[in-house]
């Protein structure tokens, strides 16, 4: 059976020395790791600070982005190999931020995934409507093509391994939760997705989350659905509080 996932995405907030802070507050105070795994992804300017504090604890740690090669002349990317070699365990490709403010392609998001892969690290890979695709009711066709372009080439063993986040865009950042009920519904799509695209047993294993406006207040609602193995969360994991009542949310 699945563990569940719940990580915070800090996005473009905190510095090393907040981090480093965050760490030392939450980290003897994080789930047995087989119960729910807990993890944090910071910027890459943090991630340094990030992992000296994170350091013999339980909690997992990853970078929000990383680029498709290595190493050569791209200025300003952050490399995947690097990251592994700085002990990050994931990264977080295809945000709705990075799709949307700098735009980034599906093809990108999947040559990111084999990168990632051939690092030795785990994607989660986002996907998500906008409110226009939802009003419009071809949210399912939008997400299900994000999951195929993004899976791409990656074998049964890869996907088994690897996160989904499910983050509706007129959910993030904007108090308004995707009902339990909408989030479990294209969860199961994506599953359903992943079975059809592999097999039964990589769907089974496949972990798939939920993010926009997950808080303490809705996170177990959201954690009953059988198809929702965690939450990718924003602005409830700046907190030490908040964010240990979300990794806490069995009690
Ligand atoms: P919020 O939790 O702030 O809505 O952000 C969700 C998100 O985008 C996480 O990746």
């Amino acid at each position: 059976s699945r563990t569940p996932i719940i990580a915070g995405n800090w996005k473009l907030h905190m510095n090393p020395e907040q981090t480093t802070e965050f760490v030392d507050a939450v980290k003897d105070k994080l789930p047995d790791p087989s119960k729910v795994e807990s993890l944090i992804c910071a910027p890459a300017v943090d991630l340094d600070a990030l992992r000296k504090a994170a350091k013999g604890s339980n909690l997992h740690i990853g970078a929000e982005n990383c680029y498709f090669e290595d190493e050569g002349a791209f200025t300003g990317e952050t490399s995947p190999k690097v990251l592994k070699e700085m002990g990050m365990d994931y990264v977080i490709i295809g945000h709705s931020e990075r799709r949307g403010y700098f735009h980034e392609t599906d093809e990108d998001i999947n040559k990111k995934a084999k990168a990632i892969f051939a690092n030795g690290l785990k994607p989660i890979i986002c996907c998500g409507e906008s409110l226009e695709t939802r009003e419009a009711n071809k949210q399912e066709d939008w997400v299900v093509g994000q999951i195929k372009a993004a899976l791409d080439g990656l074998t049964a063993d890869q996907v088994s391994s690897l996160v989904i986040a499910y983050e509706p865009i007129w959910a993030i950042g904007t108090g308004k939760t995707a009902s339990s009920d909408q989030a479990e519904e294209m969860c199961k799509t994506i599953r359903e997705t992943v079975k059809d695209l592999y097999n039964e047993e990589t769907a089974e294993n496949v972990r798939i989350q939920y993010g926009g406006s997950v808080k303490p207040a809705n996170v177990k609602e959201l954690m009953s659905k059988p198809d929702i193995d965690g939450g990718l969360v924003g602005g409830a994991s700046l907190k030490p509080e908040s964010y240990l009542e979300l990794v806490n949310y069995q009690g």
